[in-house]
């Protein structure tokens, strides 16, 4: 096991912190006041190959690891992360883009997209669904001439400002098998912008409603294949969770620096403050913290370039623990300044506000602990069953993928009994070969015994996601 960076990885690190320090740290303050990055930043980003940091070489884009591009963000967020962050959201656009778009979108948008001359916005949230993001409302209907798009998205990072626009709308039925994707355009007709929100903190980067008034969108816009478009939404959100926890650790360490210097300087009782032991101790449990912190993120990065099966899990874990460590750090750093922390001139105050919402967005921290224990009471399953003494075995335990997490209401629970609980909307798809004590109005109830009964096919195909995988349907064994 090798924790050190390697010589690129440290080079990566260095190049977004030095362009950090000289582009972005002197002016973070008066972009805030403006409540606007200037555009001309991006295509200057893109050119060192931050618009499209893991859109393969293949494709123009950079090619870098989860890791390596936690390194760019935890890098650029010491200037400012909430320039910092929209990058990060730039990028999860692209990412599926390039994945999950047709050639022909590819090849019209891609270039300009990883040039930054178009920079995109993510738009999922709804004012009426945000950690529900599956219950969406916003409907594309399709037409002869293509898609007429009718609702409002909340909350959007861009919104009003960013060129183009990936929508998560919904084409089809309830629930996120009826969700699509399109890529809209800033200047098509019928789409227009909210107020800006007035935050407290990210208030450099304009956060605004996107309204689509029967927005038509040319089914070229379509961004892979209609259905689809939730699990493309939950694609990139492992990887934006990582990205937004780096953004905790590079602006809570910038504090941390900056504190140590000011501890240095500042005098209280004939001292210079970094003299007190209590003080020095707070120093201690800060760099303790962020040390926990940045180990933890790689490791979760890792795991996610790896393809490791509990990636998922530890994206969710380093996303929790390291935005909250973050904002402790920052908040503790406030207070070693004293009333000088609380004034703009430090640029403290302002790293409290910036990583307030890290806490909230990309999936909130309760989302997280959901998700981590999921995967905690999915995997107390494999005790034997009181009744046969049977262990069940998934064969290669495979982690919940975050859309299937998130579809938090209408899935199977595990019971304390050992029980599986299918509500009724799901048991329909064969269960009854399972055994299942089903009426068609209750929640059927399938002993462990009988789990073993059921189809492995059917399991694979129809089963409640949460707990059956594709390919890797569930067996019993003596
Ligand atoms: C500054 C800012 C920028 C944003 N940018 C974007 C963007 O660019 N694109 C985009 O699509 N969205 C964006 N968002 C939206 C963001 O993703 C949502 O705010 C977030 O997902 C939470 O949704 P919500 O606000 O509707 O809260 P809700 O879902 O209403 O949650 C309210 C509270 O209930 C908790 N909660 C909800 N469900 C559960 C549960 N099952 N178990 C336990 N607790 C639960 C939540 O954790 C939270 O504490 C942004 C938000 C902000 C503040």
């Amino acid at each position: 096991m090798n924790f050190a960076l390697t010589e690129e990885q440290t080079a990566i690190f260095d190049m977004a912190y030095g362009f950090g320090q000289e582009h972005i740290a002197p002016h973070a303050q008066t972009w805030e006041k403006a409540g606007m990055i200037p555009k001309e930043l991006w295509p200057d980003l893109a050119v060192l190959g931050f618009g499209a940091l893991y859109v393969s070489e293949d494709m123009g884009g950079t090619g870098l690891s989860r890791l390596d591009a936690t390194l760019v963000f935890e890098a650029l967020s010491m200037a400012c992360p909430s320039v910092a962050a929209f990058l990060s959201i730039h990028n999860m656009c692209a990412k599926m883009l390039e994945s999950f778009a047709s050639d022909v979108l590819k090849h019209r948008v891609l270039p300009d997209v990883l040039a930054m001359h178009t920079v995109l916005s993510y738009c999922l949230t709804e004012p009426g669904s945000g950690s529900d993001a599956a219950a969406l409302k916003t409907r594309a209907d399709c037409t002869n001439e293509g898609y007429v798009v009718n609702g409002t998205k909340a909350f959007i990072s861009g919104g009003g400002y960013s060129d183009a626009y990936v929508c998560m709308v919904r084409t089809g039925e309830d629930g996120p098998k009826g969700i699509s994707t399109l890529y809209i355009e800033d200047g098509t007709k019928g789409l227009s912008f909210g107020a800006l929100e007035d935050k407290m903190g990210w208030r450099s980067q304009p956060t605004a409603q996107v309204q689509f008034d029967n927005c038509k969108v040319s089914a070229e816009n379509l961004v892979g294949e209609e259905g689809k478009g939730f699990e493309y939404a939950m694609a990139g959100l492992d990887g934006g969770r990582l990205n937004i926890a780096a953004c905790s650790l590079g602006a809570a360490q910038m504090a941390l620096t900056n504190t140590l210097t000011y501890m240095g300087e500042r005098k209280a009782f004939g001292r210079s403050i970094d003299q007190f032991q209590g003080l020095q101790f707070r120093l201690a449990d800060m760099e303790i913290e962020l040390q926990a912190a940045r180990t933890f993120l790689r490791q979760a990065a890792w795991k996610l370039d790896t393809g490791a099966p509990d990636a998922t899990k530890f994206c969710a874990m380093a996303k929790k623990f390291v935005t909250e460590a973050g904002s402790k750090v920052v908040d503790q750093c406030l207070q070693l300044h004293g009333g000088y922390g609380y004034l703009a001139d430090y640029g403290i105050e302002k790293l409290v506000r910036d990583l307030r919402v890290h806490q909230i967005l990309e999936g909130t921290n309760e989302i997280m602990r959901m998700i981590v224990a999921r995967q905690l009471l999915a995997a107390r399953w494999g005790c034997p069953c009181p009744v046969c003494g049977w262990k069940i075995d998934f064969g290669n335990p495979v982690p919940l993928r975050p859309d299937w997490a998130l579809i938090s209401s209408c899935d199977a629970i595990m019971a304390q009994d050992g029980n599986a609980v299918i509500p009724p909307h799901r048991w329909w798809c064969g269960w009854h070969a399972a055994g299942a004590a089903g009426t068609g109005r209750g929640n059927a109830v399938i002993p462990p015994h009988r789990w073993w009964l059921a189809n492995p096919e059917a399991i694979s195909r129809y089963a409640v996601k949460t707990l059956w995988y594709p390919g890797h349907a569930m067996r019993c064994r003596p």
